[in-house]
């Protein structure tokens, strides 16, 4: 323990995302950890204990990735090669038939791992309720084992009061966190049992990786998630852990910038004649406005809205230049897709567009924006592309 870990509790978020997970405070050693590609370590001799294999014993990488995350959410953390990764642990927690309640709207990849599992000689009994009906959320929780929630979730921005839940639930309660960041909400403070990232998002922040951690409670759950790593294997790249860390150090300056950029995207898109519905949390009109601004410490960048149809939507798509078209969120980069067209995305509105909001200069989003909802029909570039050029497929 040297000075800095004695005052780490008094420092604040932005100081904490730079300090962590650094390695020894020595003249000539160097700031960061450096990348260390090992399977294996020199062995110990008799009766010491040492890191011998990095899948069981993790490497100064992972460790202080896990040190960084652990600390921002509150408890030990565990990082995985990717956010499925991380959310299959969790669930290979439980045994054999467990009941789980998990969110109607929520990413693509939990949804297919849960129904996979139920349908796999029942691993474990799926029931998906509409979070936002508090009556079927009191049904379904009651005599859960593990309650799954997204908060808020992606893509319709779906906000669930964590704490009501784990007050009303004898279950397990786990959080996937990913849109919040542990910046903007800390599930465990409200009483959830596990959070988890996909730290190829917010946390990575560059859209150069993949990467999960699971942050637990209690220490013992920590075991038991290290021993699911050691078992089943996902273990993180060596390069990844280090690009993870070295993105979350700017995770409070990018998030600030990108969150007040959703914000003003927000309002203008809602004023926008083209679009029919916003949905993000910090307008005030948002039907989960009240909850977000209580629970949360901002309301985060993702947004999604909806235009008038299918095409117009994918026309809007092949139409922007500043924005990307492209999935996945988090980065620096403003990203935009149609989510309904992905498989099992059947509740998600088909025209509407996810919106994951960069860095960029604000008047540059909203002028790209602007044009490609201006009239795309008009456009013969993009009236064309707009029936020919839609992706098919699954993405991640
Ligand atoms: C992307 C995403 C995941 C999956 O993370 P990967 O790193 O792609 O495996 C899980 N949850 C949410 C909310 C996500 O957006």
């Amino acid at each position: 323990m040297d000075r800095l870990d004695n005052m780490v509790g008094r420092l604040h978020v932005e100081t904490r995302l730079a300090a962590l997970g650094r390695g020894a405070r020595e003249p000539g050693q160097p700031l960061n950890v450096p990348i260390v590609p090992a399977s294996n370590f020199r062995a110990p001799s008799h009766g010491e204990t040492a890191r011998e294999y990095s899948r069981d014993d993790g490497t100064p990488g992972w460790d202080a990735l896990e040190a960084l995350i652990g600390d921002l959410e509150g408890g030990p953390a565990v990082c995985f090669s990717s956010g499925m990764g991380a959310i299959a642990a969790v669930l290979e927690l439980l045994p054999v038939g467990a009941r789980v309640v998990a969110p109607r709207d929520s990413y693509t990849g939990l949804r297919g791992l849960l129904e996979d599992g139920a349908a796999a000689g029942g691993r474990w009994q799926l029931r998906t309720v509409d979070m936002a009906n508090a009556d079927e959320m009191a049904a379904a929780v009651a005599d859960a084992d593990l309650v799954w929630l997204e908060t808020p979730s992606n893509p319709l921005l779906e906000v669930v009061d964590i704490a009501a839940v784990a007050a009303a639930s004898g279950a397990l309660v786990a959080v996937d966190n990913t849109f919040a960041t542990p910046l903007l909400q800390n599930p465990l403070a409200l009483g959830a049992d596990f959070v988890v990232h996909s730290a190829t998002k917010f946390i990575g922040g560059h859209s150069d990786l993949l990467l999960g951690a699971v942050v637990a409670r209690r220490p013992e759950d920590r075991e038991r998630l290290l021993r699911r790593r050691e078992v089943a294997g996902a273990t993180p790249g060596a390069l990844e852990a280090f690009l993870a860390l070295r993105g979350a150090r700017t995770l409070a300056v990018r998030l600030r910038q990108a969150q007040r950029t959703a914000g003003e995207l927000a309002a203008r898109l809602a004023a926008h004649p083209a679009v029919s519905r916003v949905r993000y949390p910090g307008l005030p009109g948002d039907p989960h406005h009240e909850l977000a601004a209580r629970q949360m410490r901002g309301f985060g960048a993702v947004l999604s809205f909806e235009v008038t149809d299918a095409a117009t939507a994918d026309a809007v798509c092949t139409a922007v230049r500043v924005v990307t078209h492209a999935t996945s969120l988090g980065g620096v980069e403003s990203t935009i897709e149609r989510r309904a067209k992905l498989p099992g995305q059947e509740h998600v509105p088909a025209a509407l567009l996810r919106l994951s909001v960069g860095v960029e200069h604000v008047e540059d989003l909203w002028a790209d924006l602007a044009a490609a909802l201006g009239s795309p029909a008009a456009d013969p570039m993009t009236q064309s592309t707009a029936r020919s050029d839609v992706p098919a497929g699954s993405h991640p």
